[in-house]
């Protein structure tokens, strides 16, 4: 855990107390500050109770006696409504800021590597902990993805820090320096939460408004936002320290990958470096967008290629993304619960054949986006969610769509249908967030693995 020295003696607000208030609250605690915690919701109330940390009703004090207010990222402060103590903070001339720039304020001597984008974050984000930790660097992996970054262990100027980064917390993190910033990929998402597209692209942007001169930019030519932001970039900076990626097209004078060979074309060496199709937990483009970016990173500190090539043979991926669970008799059943947009779950169907594709949940989309494209590599829907309407309407023209509603259900149908056709694929790839029916979507990828260990089968 790291010790917040920044406000010893000095009262600091946490509102949210969730997984990264809470480890904000242990760690303002450890280093003497007066922690002033709050929970809208009882039940987190009560559980930091219990965890016996004090609470204090925000409403009821007044936030002009706090010096920095940490806000939980999922609490909005501007869209869709301000939260009403954003506006009580801000009236008191309250800085509000998340738990990573607690972070970033406490180290000043450790690398500090960032990794946005919308999708991809996370894969790309452990593979990178991988490829640094094989390569015996102290590294520290964390923020939006696993650990809280107060969780994490300090380290010194030796060591890195590689964070993941949600939209929503790239707005709160005005004091870090990035060494390495890393976006991957641009598509609509979370749009209520930054008042449209806009507002979205403007919140990825901030990444790059925490780099230093000498920073490196690492960055996906395969949208065309993220391929302006890099014109953009290289315009105002330089082409010097900025490197483009791709997974599915040639990007000359980057790091990109042709038919799953990912070709290192950054000093025109065009070296050849590894067979991605040879990697069995890097299935499809978007994978190899992932791998590009990593070797990317490794490359710029100074890992050796070699070494990187090896250390992706022994990746061995995340949990609900394009995870195999188990392939028995000719059907496989894959579990991609973290597909929560069009984008992600477009490029999961298009890594499998005769797909029996459960989807749904709560759509966040107006349309189908990526998805119309790849639909004729659907066998058959299996609809669930809460409401099934606006979703199955886009998608009766397209394909064949059961309207099941539960996750139970869908997977019975499907496994009936698929044992009629195999090979085949039953694929949860939901495109949509979990909420209505799960806590989360690692609750939704839980349950299908255990509704698929009840059909009594075996892995053959
Ligand atoms: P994030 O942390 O950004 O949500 P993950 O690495 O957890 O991303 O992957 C989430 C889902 O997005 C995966 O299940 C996969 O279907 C898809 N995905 C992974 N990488 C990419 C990428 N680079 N581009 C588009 N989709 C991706």
């Amino acid at each position: 855990m790291i010790t917040v020295t920044s406000y010893t003696n000095k009262s600091v607000g946490v509102l949210g107390l969730g997984r990264s208030g809470l480890s904000a609250v242990r760690a303002l605690e450890a280093g003497g500050s007066d922690v002033w915690a709050w929970d809208d919701i009882e039940e987190k109330r009560e559980s930091a109770l219990l965890l016996g940390i004090k609470l204090t009703n925000l409403y009821r004090s007044d936030l002009s006696m706090i010096d920095v207010l940490i806000l939980s990222p999922g609490i909005p402060d501007q869209y869709p409504e301000p939260h009403p103590l954003t506006l009580k903070a801000r009236e008191a001339g309250c800085e509000i800021i998340c738990d990573i720039d607690l972070l970033a304020r406490e180290n000043n001597v450790s690398r500090f590597i960032g990794i946005s984008g919308t999708n991809g974050k996370s894969t790309t984000t452990s593979l990178i902990g991988h490829i640094l930790s094989s390569a015996d660097h102290q590294v520290e992996v964390g923020g939006n993805f696993g650990i809280p970054a107060l969780d994490l262990q300090p380290l010194d100027g030796d060591g890195t820090y590689v964070l993941e980064l949600s939209s929503y917390q790239l707005e709160r993190i005005p004091s870090i320096e990035l060494d390495i910033a890393v976006l991957l990929n641009i598509s609509p998402d979370h749009l209520e939460r930054h008042g449209g597209m806009q507002g979205y692209v403007s919140a990825k942007k901030i990444l790059f408004d925490r780099i230093r001169k000498s920073s490196k930019i690492i960055i996906g030519m395969e949208d065309n936002h993220c391929r302006s932001i890099c014109l953009e970039l290289m315009l105002d900076l330089g082409v010097e320290n900025i490197i483009p990626i791709a997974g599915s097209t040639r990007v000359p004078g980057g790091i990109y990958v042709d038919n799953g060979i990912l070709i290192d074309d950054l000093k025109n060496t065009k070296a050849e470096i590894i067979d991605l199709s040879k990697i069995p937990r890097l299935p499809g483009q978007h994978n190899w967008q992932n791998a590009a970016a990593a070797y990317a990173i490794a490359r710029s500190l100074d890992i050796k290629s070699p070494k990187i090539a090896d250390t992706f043979k022994t990746y061995e991926g995340l949990a609900h993304r394009q995870e195999l669970i188990l392939s028995s008799g000719g059907v496989s059943f894959i579990n991609d619960s973290k597909a929560t947009n069009t984008d992600s779950t477009a490029k999961a169907l298009v890594c499998y054949e005769n797909i029996h594709w459960i989807v749904g949940g709560q759509f966040k989309e107006e349309s189908l986006g990526a998805l119309q494209p790849v639909l004729n590599r659907v066998a058959h829907a299996y609809l669930i969610g809460r409401k099934l309407d606006k979703l199955g309407n886009l998608l009766d023209p397209f394909v064949s769509v059961s309207r099941c509603g539960d996750l139970a259900s869908a997977l019975d149908i499907a496994f009936n249908n698929a044992c009629l056709t195999k090979p085949s694929t039953i694929l949860l790839s939901p495109a949509c967030a979990s909420f209505d029916q799960f806590k989360n979507f690692e609750e939704r990828g839980n349950t299908f693995r255990h509704l698929i260990n009840n059909l009594g089968i075996i892995s053959t």
